[in-house]
Order: structure tokens, then sequence, then C-alpha cells
């Protein structure tokens, strides 16, 4: 074990990777699962995009490319920028990786030296803080409750910053609680990372499946903010494009420069074959990111109201993304078929081994009392889902 490297010994599997194995097996074995843990769009990938894949493919485009990405690519991102955050960005600030998580991985560890610390907001998606970890910076987790709606402010900011903080990384839509921040409230927000002068990671990857009425702001598009952030966005969830790994920055272009050093000696390009796809995902007709959007908001509202009816669960209405994050801690202590409820990966084990419901305790998101619930799944999922989760936890009298 000491033959390998220290960070070995410091970072945690994916829970996530972990779940979905199990709930595979689960139905290889010929089970029926309800598959509230899953983190991924259940739409097909737009027909042009698989086309142009199919194309390029024939066309023999199938060399090296760019290692930022083919320069079309980079200005197809520009012009989503533009539109979806109003901030006008030039193609070499543009970074292609391999996913939304290469993307993050080239940032965090362009930007970090050894203990450096970064704010980081909780619940938070589970690979922040190993990613961090890896670049050896050190996570300082800022707690968030419903009362804010899963959100921080500047004043719960002003608690956590020390002279070693470096970095904010702010994930908005969140994976796993949905929040999405107002205007005014990123207001707060950039001027207290200007007044301490720290870089901003904003990961906006749900950017497209916002619910609130004001719609989704970038806090790159704030004043003194575009030239300490570093957006993070995917073609993954906005097209339902998770298994092409396609994802990108746009960053100063010193940052992108230096990610693009590090990029060319790891990976280099991502996938010619699905730069070419994410190209005319991003080109194309938009109308299936509102048809997605639409059949989200309808889930949420089944979900959310069933959620609400069941024993020993509270939630939020969550503005954005597609998840319900839900306060499950009622249950600590208490037993569920004959097992005692000790921890939010008990109750998640319980509900998969006795009701075949998959659901991500919250333990990888930085809390020990909440359970994450999917809604990418169909409404008929989620309504036998919601009966099954009945029979098992009861209803509120
Ligand atoms: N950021 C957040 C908040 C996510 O939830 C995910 C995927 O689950 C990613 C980044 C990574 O996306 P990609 O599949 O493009 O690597």
């Amino acid at each position: 074990n000491n033959l390998l490297a220290p960070w070995t010994k410091k970072l945690l599997p994916s829970p996530t990777a972990e779940l979905e194995a199990k709930v595979a097996r689960m139905q290889q074995e010929g089970s029926k699962v309800y598959r509230f843990g899953l983190g991924q769009p259940d739409f097909p990938t737009p027909a042009h995009a698989k086309q142009a894949a199919i194309d390029a493919i024939h066309n023999n485009f199938t060399g090296y490319t760019d290692t930022a990405g083919i320069l079309s690519l980079r200005q197809a991102v520009v012009s989503s920028l533009q539109e979806q955050c109003g901030v006008q960005y030039e193609p070499d600030e543009i970074v292609v990786s391999i996913g939304g998580k290469h993307s993050l991985f080239n940032a965090i560890n362009t930007l970090l030296q050894q203990d450096d610390e970064v704010l980081l907001p909780t619940p938070y998606w589970v690979s922040f803080p190993e990613q961090i970890k890896f670049a050896g910076g050190i996570p300082r987790f800022v707690e968030t409750d419903a009362s804010t709606g899963y959100k921080v402010t500047p004043e719960m900011l002003e608690q956590a910053i020390s002279p070693a903080s470096k970095l904010l990384i702010l994930n908005q839509p969140n994976n796993p609680s949905g929040a999405v921040y107002t205007r005014e409230e990123l207001d707060g927000i950039a001027q207290f990372c200007i007044r301490h002068n720290l870089w901003v990671i904003s990961d906006e990857v749900y950017s497209c499946f916002v619910f609130q009425e004001e719609g989704f702001t970038s806090i790159a598009s704030l004043p003194g903010m575009k030239e300490r952030t570093i957006i993070i966005n995917a073609v993954s969830k906005s097209y339902s494009m998770t298994g092409w790994r396609i994802g990108y920055s746009a960053s100063p272009a010193p940052v992108a420069a230096a990610m693009l050093k590090l990029q060319s000696h790891t990976t280099s390009n991502p996938a010619s074959i699905a730069q070419v796809a994410a190209l005319a995902a991003l080109q194309g007709p938009q109308n299936g990111i509102q048809e997605m959007r639409e059949t989200y908001l309808a889930r949420r509202e089944v979900l959310v109201a069933g959620v609400r009816q069941l024993r020993g669960l509270k939630c939020l209405m969550p503005d954005g993304a597609f998840y319900v994050w839900v306060d499950a801690s009622e249950w600590l202590g208490k037993t569920l078929c004959g097992q005692t409820i000790d921890s939010m990966d008990k109750l998640a084990e319980v509900l998969l081994t006795e009701g075949n419901i998959a659901i991500m305790p919250g333990t990888g998101f930085g809390s020990g009392k909440h359970v994450r619930l999917s809604y990418a799944i169909s409404m008929a999922e989620i309504e036998e889902g919601l009966i099954q989760m009945g029979k098992l936890l009861g209803y509120k009298q």
C-alpha cells in the first residue's frame, strides 16, 4: 500500500458510481428498480447530433484535433454563452474537455497551490471535495440549510473565509439541492469575491433547467466578475449527451492557456466525433431543451407532492436541475423493516433491498440528514416508485 501515491488514501470512490453499479446488477438479475438515484437525463441525444457524429466517421473526421477543441465548436460555445449568460468570450478563452468533470479538474488544478483553501457550499456535488484534495487544496465547507433555500449568503462566506482562501466553487442550479440563485443574491456574493480577491468556479451544467421566474443568471455576467470567474458547462445534461463526454470552460485567456497546457499533456483533444456531435447540438434546433424543461417541471410537481405525503420526509420545491433534496432526518434512530436507521446510507440500503427503490444518500454530498431523489425518470416510474415508498415508509397522519 505504501507503494502508492499519498492521494490514493485521501480520495473517496465516487458514491454515485457505486450505487449505479448495484442497481445495474439488480436489473440484470431481473428485478424492477425504481431509479431515483440516477443523475442523467432519460431522453435520447437529439437526432441531428447523432447524425453529425455518423457523418464525421464516414468523412474520416477521426484524427487529432486542436487540443482546445475545434474552432467551430469553441465559436458555438461563445455564441451559446452570449445567449445564455450575456457574457462575451473569445474562442481562445474556451477549452473543450472530456465532460464538465474534466473541465473542473483542469480548472481546479490550474488555480490551486498546496494548502490553498476553497470555499465550498454544502450540499455540494460529490466530486468537488475529492478534486480539491487531489490538487492539494483544502475544502472549507460552508453549511447551508432549508432556511436560506440551501444557498450561501455573503455573511456565511465571511464566517468561513481565511487568508488561505483562494477560490469559491458555486454550483447553480445545484446538484443535489436544485437551488438557483437570484441576480440579487449573486450580487452580494460577487461583491464578497471582489472584496477578498477570490477566484470563482461557476459550475453551470444544469443552467438549461431553471424553473424560477427570473431565469438563470451567471455570476460571470456581474460587474467585475468575468475576470475572476471560470464558467464550467457541458452538453451532457442540456442535450442529453452524458456518454459523449463533452464539457467546456470559459475563463480569462491566461487561465485557459494554462488549462490547455495541462490538457495537452494528459488527454489531448476530446474525441473528434463527439466534438462534431456537440457542435450540431449547440447549433441545431433548441426546442428539445424546452421540451425537457417542461417534462421535468411536470415531474417535479408530482415528486415533490408525493414526497411531502410520506412519513418522516420534508423537502423544499427545487428551482432547477432535476433533483429533490429531501430531509429524512426524522428517520434517524427509528426502525424500518426491522432495521435501525442509523444513517442515510442505511435508509438508502433498506429502501433498495426491501423496496427496490434506488435513492442517493446525502452523505457523499456533505449531509447526514438528507437523501437526493432524481426525477430524470418517467412519470410512471415516479408514480409507481412513490407508491412503493409509501408501502415502506407510510404516510403522514
Ligand atoms: N457538475 C455537476 C454539478 C454535475 O452534477 C455533473 C454531473 O453529474 C458534472 C459537473 C459533470 O458533468 P459531465 O458529465 O459533463 O462530466
